[in-house]
């Protein structure tokens, strides 16, 4: 199988080069050759050019939670959508990526959000909070009817342009979730993991279950797709999944 980056050819050579311009060449240019100005110019600059780089969430507000996706937003801005095994911390990594401590409901209590939340953020992109799969102590009603859901959005929804499927990294790859990813991949669905929860294990080990399970993505796949890893808890990772949102929108504003 192969991966499927429909949208997604992300401008990286521009943006190195942007960042190489701005942190590098442009101090150089204005500290007319002296090194002291020139590191203090480096400096600062480099903050400055990081956050130029790096996507700013000024404004994230719950738009509507719908049970179907005929009943989403009826809006054509592209749409990124969080989806896992319940407690996998999708709740809690949305919170973070946001800013916003109270944004998506964070529980302990498994499997809490069953509808298809729409948040807007900076007016420009919609995120996107899927119920959680894998639902125990549910009815096989209720399991189809959810399951019925997901699809259905996946599926249907045009404007989503990437899929964002969590993993505990502190677990082995689990079946569901691999027949999930199978799934998505057989349907053309464009997706990114995002493993969750890296402050709970040491560095080291986050690298080993990574590795491993890219290992286990490679039985069946020929290229990976994006991995991010994150922690709610230490925000880790916000600045690369944001980035990734963000260059995915350049390109779809520049293929308009
Ligand atoms: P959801 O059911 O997937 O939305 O999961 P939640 O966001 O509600 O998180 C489930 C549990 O895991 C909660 O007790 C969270 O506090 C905890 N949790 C989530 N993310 C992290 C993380 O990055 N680090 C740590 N240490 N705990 C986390």
């Amino acid at each position: 199988m192969k991966f499927v980056a429909k949208v997604h050819i992300i401008s990286v050579t521009s943006k190195l080069f942007r960042f190489f311009f701005i942190s590098l060449a442009l101090p150089k240019v204005l500290s007319f050759g002296k090194p002291q100005i020139n590191l203090v110019f480096r400096l600062l600059i480099r903050t400055f050019a990081a956050k130029l780089i790096i996507m700013e969430i000024k404004k994230a507000e719950f738009t509507l939670s719908a049970p179907m996706v005929s009943m989403c937003p009826k809006d054509t801005k592209p749409e990124y959508a969080f989806i896992g095994r319940s407690n996998v911390g999708k709740s809690s990594l949305i919170n973070m990526l946001t800013n916003n401590k109270k944004l998506a409901k964070t529980s302990a209590t498994p499997g809490k959000t069953l509808l298809i939340n729409h948040f807007i953020i900076n007016n420009e992109w919609y995120l996107v909070d899927l119920p959680g799969y894998g639902f125990a102590k549910r009815s096989k009603k209720e399991v189809a009817k959810l399951e019925q859901m997901i699809q259905g959005y996946i599926l249907q929804r045009e404007q989503l342009v990437n899929l964002f499927v969590l993993v505990d990294v502190r677990l082995e790859a689990q079946k569901i979730d691999l027949e999930f990813i199978e799934w998505l991949g057989q349907s053309s669905v464009p997706f990114a993991i995002v493993f969750t929860k890296a402050d709970k294990l040491s560095a080291t080990k986050v690298t080993q279950n990574v590795e491993a399970y890219k290992k286990v993505l490679l039985e069946t796949w020929e290229e990976l797709p994006p991995i991010f890893i994150t922690s709610a808890e230490k925000k880790q990772g916000r600045d690369e999944v944001l980035d990734y949102i963000e260059d995915i929108n350049k390109t779809l504003v520049s293929n308009q």
